[in-house]
């Protein structure tokens, strides 16, 4: 779109050889049709599905009317206008698909809004003052400094809407780096991410954290009974059930295979141990199918105590008692204060 912008002002300033009207119409086509260009692509990167066709018929019938301002000098005002004011829908319509984005997006927005605003004011200034207006570099110079404008826009633009696709890859390597793509979760590396951050963040007030250490029953029968892929299902029903079982601050994480963990700030081991019961009891009234169990390991601790590592450490060894004991229970760490959820009662 850009590149085609560019070549559109080139070709519209050539009046030589006795075919600068056929240059003025193909110039504003091609400027035309390199906005509508842009506008498809930014509808595609917004996941939306342009009309192609449509756009750039539209596009060309938008500038068809040029053919009836055959004289450069005197329908200057009109082509001015009139091209001005079709730049301007196409840069409003960029902009609008690009609103409500963040960081590059954003800023790619505005600068289609203020080059909207700008074609505007090329059509209101040679109206307000038409000697202005003019063919190309040798006519009027609002037509000049416009031309000027408009190329420099094809650069700024053309480098904006690359940093957006490139902030974009970024952001998708970023969460394909940090996110589990079965279950949607964190990964083990996304977790440690969050939780740091977390913990470093409230490690001078002496808040309450708790781990949880939740691993899947059994699991490999599932898949040697019913075969990997209700295996994975399986998988994503735990994960989707206990999330929904969660507060909004907790971290939850696929740790690997079919354990995963939750980082609970704010909750000290009574309330551990019941969000635990609670997770048991969400899968046991919504259970997959076939029907898995899960055991439950807890720690709980200030962020002083023995940092996220001695929590998860702990957690994983409360888990460790949890298989041990038979399965289908949540077990909290600690020598003094160890408890003990058996499997009943959950009804
Ligand atoms: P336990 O109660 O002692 O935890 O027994 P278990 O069978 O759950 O534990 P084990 O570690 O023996 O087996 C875990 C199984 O989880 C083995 C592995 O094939 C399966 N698994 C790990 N990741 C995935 C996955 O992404 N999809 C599927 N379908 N299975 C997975
Ligand atoms: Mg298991
Ligand atoms: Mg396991």
């Amino acid at each position: 779109g850009a590149a085609c912008i560019t070549l559109g002002v080139l070709v519209g300033t050539q009046h030589g050889g006795g075919f600068a009207f056929a240059a003025v119409m193909a110039g504003n086509w091609l400027v035309v049709i390199g906005y509508a260009l842009i506008f498809i692509g930014v509808q595609r990167f917004s996941g939306l599905r342009p009309r192609a066709g449509t756009v750039l018929l539209i596009a060309t019938l938008s500038v068809a009317p040029v053919l009836a301002m055959p004289d450069l000098e005197a329908d200057a005002v009109a082509r001015g206008v009139l091209v001005g004011a079709v730049m301007g829908c196409f840069s409003i319509a960029i902009a609008a698909t690009l609103a409500g984005g963040g960081g590059v997006q954003r800023l790619t927005a505005a600068v289609f809004a203020i080059n909207a605003v700008m074609d505007f004011a090329y059509g209101a200034w040679v109206l307000v003052t038409p000697s202005a207006a003019g063919p190309g570099v040798e006519g009027g110079w609002a037509t000049t400094v416009f031309l000027v404008w408009t190329i420099m826009m094809a650069f700024v633009t053309g480098a904006a809407l690359a940093l957006m696709v490139s902030e974009r890859l970024r952001d998708e390597l970023d969460r394909q780096a940090s996110h589990d793509p079965l279950t949607d979760l964190l990964n083990r590396r996304g977790f440690d991410l969050v939780a740091e951050k977390l913990f470093a963040s409230r490690s001078r007030d002496l808040q309450p954290f708790s781990v949880l250490m939740i691993d899947l029953d059994h699991f490999k029968r599932v898949n040697d009974g019913h075969g990997h892929e209700v295996g994975d299902r399986v998988l994503t029903h735990v994960a989707r059930t206990l999330s929904v079982h969660l507060r909004a601050e907790d971290v939850f994480a696929r740790w690997g295979g079919e354990e995963f963990i939750v980082l609970m700030p704010n909750c000290d081991a009574a309330q551990a141990a019941e969000a635990a019961q609670r997770l048991r009891a969400a899968l046991a009234i919504n259970p997959s199918s076939p029907r898995v169990t899960i055991s439950v390991g807890i720690a709980s601790g200030d962020a002083d105590d023995d940092g996220l590592t001695g929590l998860k450490r702990r957690a994983d060894g409360a888990l460790y008692e949890a298989k041990a004991c038979g399965r289908d229970r949540a077990v909290a760490a600690g020598a003094t204060t160890r408890m003990a959820f058996e499997s009943g009662g959950l009804g």
